[in-house]
């Protein structure tokens, strides 16, 4: 048993352990000790709410004793089966994952975001080759995007402070402008066909410019998350399936945040009544309890890959992808949220949450916009709400730090211009009470005060 009242932690930590984002992480400093339903707790004893439950995965919150028996009970049964070999539970997730998806999808399992877009890349481009269009190789993602941190994911990403130290990424990979209805609303637009939003039209253009048959796939979270909560035209998402259609290249919906109740159904494009080819997942895929995630694709496209040449098959293998332990996990988590009605709630909850802050902010001088769907929401602070300046990050954290006073955790994304993060993101549990989410709001406007 650990001695978590050492006064050495703090110490050990700064010596040993590299963190992602510090010291660009305001919430860097602290460590620890236990979670339970939406609060942690770190080794001072303090308790928190957080309100973006782990990095916007814990979406049936912390310490499920179910959960974790099953990932106990199944690591006895059987440790370990690569995915070259078959185990039923990665056949009944696949099922459940199909059924939600609501069509038919064949699954391939990674253990991160990352993975499974690079997953997704790849199969992409081997579809175009294996249907005789080995010219179709380039990939369409968004500016202000984020996409993962291995190297293709990153080239996906569109936000450049995150990639210049590491560049020449992966070729190929171009980038458009994305729909954000607070700067640049589309709701003028008269007419009522989808394709006739600029935003939408700037893919069809681009496609075109490129040359139809050199575009692999386009990627897109149906909600820019980590871009700052960037809400699209309701209509944009249909008219992104129709220009994919008309030039031949592939939708991949990135559903790594956006899935698993976070914007108020299972997968965050069902909002928008599309059905994309490739739908990518990971984090709410288990709640975080254990890595997983998935590239799920249409049957037509998995068929492709049924050729008899020898290297028709997908030649693509990670040790760990889709553990009987993971797969055990994702299914207990998704039987948890059936249960619970947890994306209704989310829906519910969300909405409540969102038009609080709406009606309580409205009067406040530096917040420019609060926008969101479901238990997914971003404040973005401006320095006056004409210009709509970002404002100065020194505020901005300050208003996060003084969350983390009044025992709330936040988070902060977005980039406007290189540098400048100025959206306060919510992305709570999807268990939490009424009572909790008034905790959120009453907490989180007594810190914006701070700033007034
Ligand atoms: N896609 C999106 C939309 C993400 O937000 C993230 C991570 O935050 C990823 C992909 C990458 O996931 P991971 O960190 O599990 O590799």
């Amino acid at each position: 048993m650990t001695n978590v009242t050492s006064p050495n932690w703090q110490v050990k930590d700064e010596q040993f352990v590299w963190h992602s984002m510090k010291p660009y992480n305001p919430n860097a400093t602290m460590i620890v000790q236990s979670s339970k339903g939406a609060w942690i707790t770190d080794i001072e004893g303090k308790r928190y709410l957080d309100a973006m439950a782990g990095l916007w995965c814990v979406n049936v919150g912390y310490g499920r004793e179910d959960i974790a028996k099953v990932a106990y009970e199944q690591l006895l049964e059987n440790t370990y089966t690569p995915l070259s070999v078959g185990h039923i539970p990665a056949i009944k997730l696949s099922e459940k994952i199909s059924e939600l998806l609501e069509d038919d999808y064949v699954v391939f399992f990674s253990n991160s975001g990352s993975e499974a877009n690079e997953a997704a890349f790849k199969i992409a481009r081997q579809y175009h080759q294996q249907k005789g269009h080995a010219n179709r190789t380039k990939i369409i993602s968004r500016y202000r995007a984020y996409h993962g941190s291995s190297m293709g994911a990153l080239a996906a990403t569109g936000q450049a402070q995150r990639k210049y130290k590491y560049e020449p990424l992966a070729p190929s990979f171009l980038h458009v402008t994305p729909p954000d209805t607070y700067r640049a609303n589309e709701d003028h637009i008269k007419s009522k066909d989808p394709c006739a939003l600029p935003s939408v039209q700037a893919i069809d253009h681009l496609m075109t410019w490129e040359m139809s048959d050199s575009i692999a796939a386009i990627i897109m979270e149906p909600i820019i998350t980590g871009g700052g909560v960037l809400m699209p035209h309701d209509h944009y998402l249909q008219g992104v399936k129709t220009i994919c259609e008309k030039h031949g290249a592939l939708l991949i919906v990135d559903e790594v945040i956006c899935g698993f109740g976070r914007t108020g159904k299972a997968f965050g494009f069902q909002n928008y009544g599309i059905q994309p080819d490739i739908v990518t997942m990971a984090k709410g895929l288990t709640s975080a309890y254990m890595p997983l995630s998935a590239t799920a694709v249409r049957r037509e496209i998995y068929e492709a890959f049924a050729g008899s040449e020898e290297y028709d098959f997908f030649r693509h293998v990670n040790t760990f992808g889709g553990s009987p332990a993971a797969c055990a996990v994702a299914l207990k988590n998704i039987e948890i949220m059936e249960r619970e009605d947890l994306f209704a709630q989310s829906a519910s909850l969300g909405a409540t949450l969102l038009a609080t802050l709406q009606e309580q902010l409205k009067e406040h001088p530096y917040v420019g916009d609060i926008r969101g769907k479901g238990l997914l929401i971003g404040v973005e602070l401006v320095q006056d709400k004409d210009s709509k300046t970002p404002l100065d990050v020194t505020l901005v954290n300050k208003v996060i730090a003084q969350c983390k006073e009044l025992g709330l955790i936040i988070g902060k994304n977005g980039v406007t211009v290189a540098g400048f993060n100025n959206v306060l993101t919510l992305s709570p549990p999807l268990i939490i009470s009424s009572d909790e989410k008034d905790f959120i709001i009453e907490k989180f406007v007594q810190a914006l005060q701070s700033i007034k």
